[in-house]
């Protein structure tokens, strides 16, 4: 690129990323380093544009129509999910199916960003334990990004954020979690359980037979709303079926959820875990549930 190309791609490009900063002006943590970078890039032109490249690729996720784009949203939870190790595998799993690019943001109030509309789906991989979640405008934003037909993924201990400070979310989601409170149960002891599909012709669940998992087996959901039901597993406390894994729409929008993912164990001890969640959120994104192409069969066995 000789000099005067890369002058003009510079002024476009610090014009044109000028709209994705809204993360990093707004949340003075994960991304507080790339406002810094594009302040000292800032010197020379060309460097600015490839500054901005950078940033566009961080915050507005991969411009290839063919992807998959996927935001998953972490940085808090219960102390025992321990999400810097969680969120990571949930990403490796995922884009084992190579449609996939995901990005993670360790900040959940980030979900009040104009910027959601980027991406095909949002996984909420996050709970506010003993802290207010994400405020009004952050609800407002996600409710309107499904109900305009926006995918939306809840694993584990996601289906408990907002605990009792957003009705909608139960009505969203279809289940939340309660187990919060005395007399109020929560899950079985975390051990190896059956999770046996409830349906097997929907898409994101023909083909699967019943398997085993070691995790927590959730028995505290609560809800009415219309869920499909997909796979569910037997307390061995209470001896009722409880929900491992359903659909339902909201809006326009798709909605999976499953409470699997206690820990990077429960999603990688049995292939089939992540085959369902990629499954599940291919689903949620509106695209098909088989994989492009797989790079490897059982990539997380050990
Ligand atoms: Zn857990």
């Amino acid at each position: 690129m000789n000099l005067a190309k890369s002058i003009l791609k510079g002024i476009a490009s610090m014009i044109t990323c000028e709209p994705d900063r809204y993360w990093s002006h707004n949340r003075p943590g994960a991304l507080r380093p790339g406002i810094r970078t594009v302040r000292w890039l800032g010197l020379t032109v060309s460097l600015a544009a490839g500054a901005c490249s950078i940033q566009k690729t961080l915050l507005a996720g991969p411009a290839e129509t063919n992807q998959l784009r996927i935001l998953l949203v972490t940085g808090q939870d219960y102390p025992a999910h321990v999400w810097r190790e969680t969120a990571p595998a949930l990403r490796r799993l995922l884009e084992d199916d190579a449609r996939f690019k995901v990005r993670v943001i360790e900040d959940p109030h980030a979900l009040d960003s104009a910027m959601l509309t980027n991406y095909d789906a949002v996984l909420l991989h996050f709970q506010n334990w003993q802290q207010p979640g994400p405020g009004a405008a952050a609800r407002d934003n996600l409710q309107r990004f499904v109900t305009n037909g926006g995918g939306l993924v809840s694993v584990h201990f996601a289906c408990g954020a907002w605990h009792g400070e957003w009705p909608e979310f139960q009505n969203i989601m279809g289940r939340v979690w309660h187990g919060q409170g005395p007399g109020k149960p929560q899950h079985d002891k975390r051990g190896k359980f059956l999770v046996e599909i409830a349906d097997k012709t929907h898409p994101i669940t023909a083909g699967l037979t019943d398997f085993e998992t070691t995790d927590e087996l959730y028995t505290c959901l609560t809800g009415d709303a219309p869920i499909h039901l997909l796979a569910h597993a037997k307390s061995k406390v209470d001896q009722k079926y409880h929900p491992q894994a359903f659909s339902r729409e909201y809006g326009k929008g798709r909605v999976f959820l499953t409470t699997l993912g206690h820990d990077v164990f429960a999603y990688t001890n049995n292939p089939v875990v992540g085959e369902l969640l990629r499954r599940g959120t291919a689903w949620s994104a509106g695209v098909s549930t088989q994989p492009a192409k797989q790079t490897n069969s059982q990539p997380h066995l050990h």
